[in-house]
């Protein structure tokens, strides 16, 4: 039998984390687990519950006392797609729109929100068997995961990706307002206190402007089944 690993994907936003990270769950089977997804809901609780606001910023202690209410949960359709799960409810396709996306960064640089769920990000990686993307996957989340995998691409690159993801689910947005919150997230995830988007020294470095998803795979698959290898060696020895 196999040792089971843990692979951390982080980058910046839309750099193709999440598709790689899905691409690599198929092929070995691992469970696929979207930090960022975890970091939208608690945004949406808080947008609902009036903690968070366009208008006024975020009520850190409001959102602080939501926090034990929320339930986030995965869960995949017949498609085969991972939806995301708010207390139950299915908001995969709202946490994704513009003004979840204008609101998460501030949310997601407030300590208690990250101790909350980087604890509820341990607890799925125990068994291991799991790749997580994200931006603190590998330094604060899993520090100890055998793959680790930093994800760069152009802002521009990106901000198209982006737009054709939400276009094709149907939430609407322009082409300069996706450039505009992707630079502005970059510039709040890099420089937050709390746990900033950093590379972590032995992460492998990955060029994503416009790989084709197969030559990504091969890539990314011969790694892991080489730290697969070293992980039984280490067992074994
Ligand atoms: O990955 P995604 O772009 O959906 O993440 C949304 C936001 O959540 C990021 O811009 C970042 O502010 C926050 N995030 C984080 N740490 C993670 C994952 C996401 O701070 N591990």
């Amino acid at each position: 039998m196999d040792k089971k690993i843990i692979v951390a994907i982080d980058g910046y936003s839309s750099s193709g984390k999440s598709t790689m990270a899905k691409a690599l769950a198929r092929l070995t089977g691992y469970i696929y687990v979207d930090s960022g997804a975890m970091y939208r809901a608690v945004t949406l609780y808080g947008l609902r519950k009036g903690a968070v606001s366009a208008e006024r910023g975020v009520d850190e202690a409001a959102l602080t006392a939501l926090l034990p209410e929320i339930d986030i949960q995965f869960r995949k359709d017949e498609a085969g797609n991972q939806r995301t799960l708010l207390n139950g409810e299915d908001v995969e396709h709202e946490i994704r729109d513009l003004e979840i996306s204008n609101l998460v960064s501030p949310v997601a640089a407030l300590h208690p929100v990250r101790e909350y769920l980087v604890g509820l990000q341990k607890g799925y990686g125990r068994e291991r068997g799991i790749i997580m993307d994200g931006r603190d996957i590998g330094t604060v989340v899993f520090p100890d995961a055998e793959m680790k995998v930093f994800v760069e691409a152009t802002a521009e690159v990106r901000a198209h990706r982006r737009l054709r993801e939400m276009l094709e689910e149907g939430n609407e947005a322009t082409y300069e307002e996706v450039l505009h919150n992707i630079l502005e997230r970059d510039r709040i995830d890099t420089t937050r206190k709390e746990s900033p988007l950093r590379k972590a020294p032995e992460a492998i470095t990955f060029y994503n402007n416009e790989i084709p998803l197969e030559e990504q795979m091969m890539v990314l698959h011969k790694i892991f089944d080489e730290r697969v290898a070293q992980a039984n060696a280490k067992d074994n020895g």
